[in-house]
């Protein structure tokens, strides 16, 4: 059994898929471990750790070569894996409805075209046992910690309130919208900076959570949201009423706010637009707002993907790819969801993974061939 991790291509990816941590965990599976020399650099994890884990160095051609299983945090390109075993596995976030690099649909139809089973690691259903699996959370939690970070950095002020010889600094005023998981880690971030926070989502579940972190929940009265945690965990597109009231609520507390920190997202939908320009026009000159959901169609009206823009006074901070800005912390924690998964389902007969129904079914893109995901085949 080869385990194979490739440099990673697509534009500003810093992170690697294997640390020589997991690489250790996989060897003492059984495995063999190949990366690609260089791999790990922009994650500041030399060739020697690798080697010094076990793992063997080589180009990419050797590094593929007779792989069962290739591991990715982006999908590789299929040409890249055309040494790889029959029916190898291909193990990475491989974002078949994206249009940009390292995804799309026509990059699973050709992992298909090349019999290689594709399984999309983003698919991980939310089920207590995957918890540790899930690449999602993982880079989430990363990414609502770094969004605060980016805020403070763009923020003339500052965010703590300092009593000094010279007089007050008042205390930076911090708006969350969306408490999944990346929310709540900006929240506890921001926090510990400082600032006053408050945060806002449609799931009701998350008000106790926002109370728990110290912060003041902001939440749209007598019109229904979602009660409990929604499907799978997640949120829903809202009705009219719902996102009328909810402009109304976000008018009146935005021009109150300092720094607004956007993560709203809807599985397999268009972000949902919860800043408007006009909005942005009434928020005081030198604020900062952090869109996260920038790349899956923008929370703030004028955000754009990759740049920082100014509009009425205001910075729109709208970085790609946000985990990969902590490359180091990013990669550790996406190897080992990859080995969690992996390791869980090894079989030591077989002496490797055999996945069962449940997990296998979800993640899954391709087999021998074929394109098989429900949501890939309709
Ligand atoms: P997400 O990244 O899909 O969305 C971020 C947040 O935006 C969510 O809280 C969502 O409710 C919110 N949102 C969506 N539309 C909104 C709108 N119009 N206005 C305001 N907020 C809006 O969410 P996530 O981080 O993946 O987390 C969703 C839930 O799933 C959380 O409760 C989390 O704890 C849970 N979860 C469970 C597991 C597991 O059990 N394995 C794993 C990860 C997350």
């Amino acid at each position: 059994m080869k385990i194979a991790a490739l440099r990673e291509t697509a534009a500003g990816e810093r992170r690697v898929a294997v640390t020589p941590e997991t690489a250790k965990k996989f060897i003492a599976l059984g495995a063999e471990v190949a990366v690609e020399a260089g791999a790990g650099a922009s994650a500041s994890i030399a060739d020697a750790d690798f080697a010094a884990a076990g793992a063997t160095l080589g180009d990419a051609a050797a590094t593929v070569a007779g792989a069962d299983i290739v591991l990715g945090v982006q999908g590789p390109s299929p040409a890249a894996l055309a040494g790889a075993a029959p029916g190898a596995w291909v193990v990475a976030g491989l974002n078949p409805f994206g249009t940009g690099e390292g995804g799309g649909r026509e990059r699973v139809d050709a992992y298909a075209a090349a019999g290689l089973e594709a399984l999309a690691m983003e698919f991980m259903p939310r089920i207590t046992r995957a918890q540790s699996m899930d690449i999602l959370s993982s880079q989430s939690n990363l990414a609502g910690y770094k969004a605060v970070l980016d805020a403070a950095a763009e923020y003339g002020r500052a965010f703590p309130m300092m009593m000094t010889a010279a007089g007050t600094v008042s205390a930076a005023r911090v708006f969350v919208m969306g408490v999944g998981v990346a929310g709540l880690q900006a929240i506890a971030t921001a926090r510990r900076l400082g600032a006053q926070v408050s945060a806002t989502d449609v799931r009701s579940a998350t008000r106790e959570q926002i109370l728990s972190l110290g912060a003041k929940p902001v939440f749209v009265e007598k019109v229904a949201g979602i009660e409990g945690e929604g499907a799978g965990g997640y949120a829903g597109e809202m009705s009219p009423e719902y996102q009328r009231a909810q402009a109304e609520l976000v008018s009146s507390h935005i021009a109150r706010q300092d720094v607004v920190i956007t993560t709203a997202l809807i599985p397999g939908r268009p972000a949902p637009r919860l800043i408007s320009d006009a909005q942005i026009a009434t928020m005081r000159p030198g604020s900062v707002i952090v869109d996260l959901a920038v790349e899956s169609g923008g929370n703030v009206e004028g955000a754009i993907a990759g740049e920082i823009v100014e509009r009425h006074g205001v910075k729109i901070v709208g970085h790609r790819n946000v985990p990969s800005r902590l490359a180091a912390d990013a990669s550790a924690l996406f190897a080992r969801n990859l080995f969690n998964f992996l390791s869980a389902f090894w079989d030591k007969e077989a002496g490797r993974p055999v996945l069962d129904e449940e997990i296998g079914d979800a993640v899954r893109l391709t087999r021998a061939g074929q394109v098989v995901h429900p949501r890939l085949v309709s």
